[in-house]
């Protein structure tokens, strides 16, 4: 064969239409949506990515609780028509071009459509391979994952109580809260409500923990959100004050719009930041671990893409020294829950994950769910993510009826100002 020929040749099979060695072209069949209120209240979407081999499917979350139907509409108008007779194995591929294909990019909509189709085509990719995505990921690199416990308490004596029951279930790690989110700073707003107050806050919480380590000691390791609830300098104060304490870390103590600020409690104090709840793009977090301004990076997988980016940023992590702290709890799903799994069990970036127990109820909706004992996750170690969706079972318990479109509950201030959460 001349050379022209045999690179004619070359080209007229296309790398994009290759299969894996040994294995049967496939391609994407079809995309379906399943969206479930789980038996609870969750707004749990999934993505199902069907493929041309009989019996072979993936399913990702793209879970939004506060726009699912804008998720949703999203997956069936625009991701299904342009997904559909594409070659799943070419994961990299997808997500680059899905990323690219709604020009503007990033935001929690697209990215959690992102990271439906992602967690579906890893899902597809490692029940081809016969392994859990863990093993296509490197392998693992700890036994279990361990996890974070929530535990929170109107009273000091309570919270202690709750951190020794914690610390009895096996848990190394707990996040301590005085009630919900902005708790110890709030005051009666004279119309038989509540306002929160930041420097009530400061000065609360500070001498919770200072009571907690006098009584638990030092072997605990103790979390604690702020929830995006302090204004700069007050974030700061916060910081230092917390100091003697030793923190694991302190969660966002600034929001988004005020992430200049990191600067400053570096220079101040030594109590660890975990930060990046809130993030969808992944370049949020670039310099802030550059410069190695945060501890912990705390976003939720399937905000950010999905596998493929959450892996990309541990990475980017290692270096640096700074650790993954994937957020799951409250209204997750366990898909997500699986996906940070398979990243965190592979990852030396590993720092903790944020448990999530879920009622019987939604392990029947989603079967094989991870399982957490004595502190750590654990995996079912089935190929792909291990589990699968109930979809006769999802369907009886639809997501409820927007009430007021959903909205997240917001604190206000004294003079009604919005707290940002
Ligand atoms: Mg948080």
């Amino acid at each position: 064969m001349r050379r022209r020929e045999l690179l004619k040749s070359l080209w007229a099979t296309p790398l994009l239409t290759q299969s894996a060695k040994g294995l049967p072209p496939l391609t994407i069949k079809d995309v379906k949506v399943i969206a479930t209120s789980a038996g609870r209240n969750y707004r749990w979407i999934f993505i199902k990515i069907i493929t041309s081999e009989p019996g072979l499917y993936g399913i990702g979350s793209a879970s939004n609780h506060f726009q699912p139907h804008a998720v949703i509409a999203a997956i069936e108008k625009h991701l299904a028509p342009w997904l559909i007779g594409k070659n799943p194995e070419q994961i990299e591929d997808l997500w680059q071009s899905g990323h690219l294909r709604t020009y503007w990019r990033n935001g929690p909509v697209n990215n959690n459509v992102l990271s439906g189709m992602d967690m579906a085509l890893w899902d597809i990719k490692g029940k081809r391979a016969g392994m859990p995505v863990y093993e296509l990921l490197g392998g693992k690199v700890r036994d279990a994952v361990p996890c974070y416990d929530h535990i929170s308490g109107a009273s000091r004596e309570v919270i202690v109580e709750n951190v020794q029951k914690s610390q009895a279930k096996g848990f190394r790690h707990i996040r301590v809260q005085m009630g919900a989110y902005g708790g110890g700073g709030f005051i009666a707003d004279g119309k038989g409500g509540k306002a929160f107050d930041e420097d009530v806050y400061v000065e609360t919480i500070p001498p919770l923990f200072e009571y907690v380590r006098s009584k638990v000691g030092f072997t605990p390791k103790l979390c604690h959100d702020v929830h995006s609830h302090l204004s700069g300098i007050n974030a700061v104060e916060f910081s230092r004050r917390m100091q003697p304490y030793q923190m694991f870390f302190v969660e966002d103590v600034l929001s988004p719009e005020q992430l200049g600020w990191y600067k400053q409690i570096r220079q101040i104090a030594t109590t660890p930041q975990a930060v990046g709840e809130l993030f969808t793009h992944p370049f949020e977090f670039l310099p802030l671990v550059q410069d190695r301004l945060i501890d912990f990076v705390r976003c939720r997988v399937s905000a950010i893409g999905g596998i493929t980016p959450a892996k990309k940023l541990a990475t980017f992590c290692e270096p640096y020294g700074v650790r993954t702290a994937f957020q799951e709890g409250g209204e997750n799903d366990p898909v997500n829950q699986l996906a940070a799994y398979h990243v965190d069990i592979s990852h030396p970036a590993f720092g903790i994950q944020e448990e999530n127990n879920f009622p019987d109820v939604a392990k029947e909706v989603v079967t094989g769910a991870a399982e957490i004992r004595n502190g750590s996750l654990y995996s079912n170690g089935k190929p792909g993510l291990g589990m699968d969706v109930n979809e006769a079972l999802a369907a009886k318990y639809p997501i409820q009826p927007a009430a007021q479109g959903y909205q997240y509950p917001l604190d206000r201030t004294m003079d009604g100002t919005v707290v940002k959460p």
